[in-house]
């Protein structure tokens, strides 16, 4: 455990004080990881429009989950009511996707994987078949730290909550957050959803974060991947901040106030 990572155990001890502080607004696990820890959701907002925004699906990737908590934080106290109408939008934020490997990272190791060594972020049904070829050349054929992809789409407790939890909710958009990079990424394989280029817009017109299209095996297996081909809705991957990851905890002021108003411009959009 490091002090210089946002971990499992202050999630743990943000989501209970958040319990206390707003009782009215749901908080519940949508299931557990491979060793047993919760995967927690936070649900403010009672609208139809309905946005997900969800984080850590990679292990050094800690900030991207003390984003999201901050944010939700900051919503119930009721921060953003200029900007976010919680009668029209419901907000479904899922700070850590992958527990296990945020805690092995915070060891001080790099890992990004799940703790059974499958990327989370890879496991996805999304041209799964093609990331798997793809893994051997990058020296990802097998669980690891990595890219590797496990034995069959949603194998993992923490692909398959996700992918479970999304189709249970008729979401509008979804977000995921990532490290590092300031860009958006937002197409699957050519694949861009209608609705997509207005939230691009207003990202980017709000920010200094960029639309970009990824490469290769980035492209494949991934949430907002398999969200767009199975959905055809508008979904994205935010990478947060800049720097190397993990990104330090002293870098958390700037990436939140460099990332907040997507976070804003994404809920205020899906509310159009
Ligand atoms: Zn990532």
């Amino acid at each position: 455990m490091s002090n210089n990572r946002y971990t499992y155990t202050e999630l743990t001890d943000d989501i209970s004080a958040f319990s206390s502080q707003y009782p009215h607004i749901p908080v519940f696990s949508i299931g557990k990881s491979l060793e047993g820890r919760s995967i927690y959701a936070i649900k403010p907002g009672h609208g139809s429009r309905r946005l997900f925004f969800s984080g850590a699906y990679h292990g050094t990737e800690h900030l991207t989950a003390k984003v999201l908590v901050t944010f939700a934080h900051r919503l119930a106290s009721g921060e953003y009511a200029a900007h976010i109408n919680l009668d029209d939008t419901s907000l479904y934020i899922v700070p850590m996707v992958n527990p296990d490997g945020v805690e092995i990272a915070a060891g001080g190791v790099y890992w990004q994987a799940n703790a059974r060594g499958v990327d989370i972020n890879h496991n996805f049904d999304a041209l799964w078949a093609l990331s798997k070829e793809t893994e051997a050349a990058h020296g990802a054929n097998a669980p690891g730290p990595t890219r590797y992809g496990g034995e069959y789409p949603e194998s993992e407790p923490e692909t398959k909550a996700i992918a479970d939890f999304t189709r249970q909710n008729s979401f509008d958009a979804v977000m995921a957050l990532h490290s590092q990079g300031e860009v958006i990424y937002y197409d699957f394989c050519g694949l861009v959803p209608d609705g997509t280029e207005k939230y691009l817009e207003a990202f980017e017109s709000v920010s200094r974060y960029r639309r970009a299209m990824p490469e290769g095996i980035a492209a494949y297996g991934g949430y907002k991947d398999w969200f767009i081909k199975k959905y055809k809705k508008p979904g994205f991957t935010v990478e947060i901040g800049l720097g190397e990851n993990p990104l330090p905890m002293s870098d958390f002021d700037e990436v939140f106030s460099g990332v907040l108003p997507i976070l804003l411009a994404a809920a205020k959009q899906s509310a159009i």
